[in-house]
């Protein structure tokens, strides 16, 4: 065999059993809440229809089906930067560049910054996908404190004994995977001076940012210090938006806004990895996100506030005593605390059997391996009904446990 001749990066990359045990769900009779993803019936499909159409006419087919620049389809960076400017963040394409989902980007930032035995700051718990993407570069973590109480001082002399240096902080302000929770303005403004005193890049996942349900937008990061610094090239926070939760996943369309220098760079990790996003995708998605983002969006932040509603409404009627939730203003994911003796995995498997119910347990989301009774409940696909019964199912397996 060939293992023993893997780069001891291999080392830190396992098959999450759990995703094992999930992709054997897909059976009638089970209800599932467990996949993050969006619900297929609300793809805009006959827009897509319309757009790969044209896209494939004779007048545009010989740009869509050829090779092109690493930076991105300039009329797609051209409709980001008008996005992010009514995200109170002015840029120009040239600081923009288009990934291939926002996963990517997670990717070439690892590669960017992190020398084996290097600190990222994540919370705990954080999207098990960075996790993922980051651990490739055998990186050290530490616990992300948003409340202020940790000292710059006391994390740089965890990553010095950890062997190398704090190298960015990584978050996902709005709607988070998996807990569904938003970061305050005071929050996000201590982050800033906390990189700043540790002077290192804030990596901004903004993958759930446009579907908030209700409550007030609380600006992005990179907003507050383009606010504080006047010039995005002075910035330290480094954005990645997606397309994957509000037009397709399926398409591969993600992006990062940034300084110039970390644009550059970036753009030479892409022609390394891929030379460029499919050509034809970034045009499709180009043409569906100027006709038709804005209203489609608007459809997907009804919908979904109304399962979220559906399921805050189905937990408060049949959770015991001693379970907890959060109460997402947007986003796809509740996260619910157990009791400390129960364990999500172990009550998975007993969902699957008896109840024939699935959700994610929450331990794999936890850097450090903690966070062993909590689960993660994604609403986006669930009707009613399923929202009702599932739920219902959840509350009577747990009243024979607590
Ligand atoms: N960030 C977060 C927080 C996510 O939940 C996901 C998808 N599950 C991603 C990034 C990656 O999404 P994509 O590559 O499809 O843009």
């Amino acid at each position: 065999m060939v293992e023993h001749m893997m780069a001891s990066r291999m080392a830190g990359m396992k098959a999450s059993e759990i995703r094992e045990l999930l992709k054997l769900l897909d059976q009638p009779g089970i209800i599932s809440f467990a996949g993050g993803i969006p619900d297929p019936a609300l793809f805009p499909a006959a827009d897509f229809a319309e757009a790969t159409a044209e896209a494939l006419s004779d007048a545009n087919c010989a740009q869509a089906l050829q090779y092109s620049v690493s930076e991105g389809y300039l009329p797609l960076r051209r409709w980001i930067a008008r996005h992010m400017a009514g995200l109170g963040i002015a840029c120009a394409p040239d600081q923009v560049m288009i990934t291939s989902g926002s996963q990517q980007a997670l990717d070439y930032l690892g590669k960017m910054f992190l020398s084996p035995g290097d600190t990222a700051l994540v919370g705990w718990p954080t999207y098990l996908g960075a996790l993922a993407a980051f651990n490739a570069y055998e990186p050290h973590y530490e616990q992300l404190n948003l409340n202020g109480n940790r000292a710059a001082e006391d994390y740089r002399a965890a990553a010095q004994a950890a062997g190398g240096q704090v190298k960015f902080a990584y978050l996902s302000a709005d709607f988070a995977n998996p807990t569904g929770e938003t970061v305050d303005r005071a929050g996000r403004e201590r982050l800033l001076k906390l990189a700043d005193a540790l002077d290192c890049p804030i990596l901004e996942d903004a993958a759930y940012q446009a579907l908030r349900y209700d409550g007030v937008p609380v600006p992005p990061i990179l907003a507050l210090e383009l606010a504080q610094k006047g010039d995005l090239d002075a910035c330290r926070t480094i954005y990645c938006g997606s397309f994957s939760k509000t037009l397709s996943p399926g398409l591969r369309l993600g992006w990062v806004v940034a300084a110039r220098p970390v644009i550059s760079k970036l753009v030479l990790l892409k022609q390394a990895s891929d030379l460029h996003t499919a050509t034809l995708n970034q045009m499709v998605v180009c043409a569906v996100a100027e006709r038709a983002f804005y209203s489609h969006v608007a459809r997907l932040r009804d919908i979904y506030g109304r399962r979220r509603d559906r399921m805050l409404a189905a937990l408060a009627e049949h959770m015991p005593e001693g379970v907890t939730w959060t109460r997402p203003e947007g986003g796809m994911f509740i996260w619910v605390t157990l009791p400390p003796h129960l364990d999500g995995a172990t009550l998975l498997a007993q969902a699957i059997d008896t109840a024939r119910l699935a959700f994610v347990p929450g331990q794999a989301f936890f850097a450090d391996g903690s966070g062993g009774n909590t689960l993660r409940l994604a609403f986006s696909c669930a009707d009613e009904a399923a929202t009702d019964e599932g739920i219902r199912r959840l509350g009577v397996l747990l009243h024979t446990q607590i």
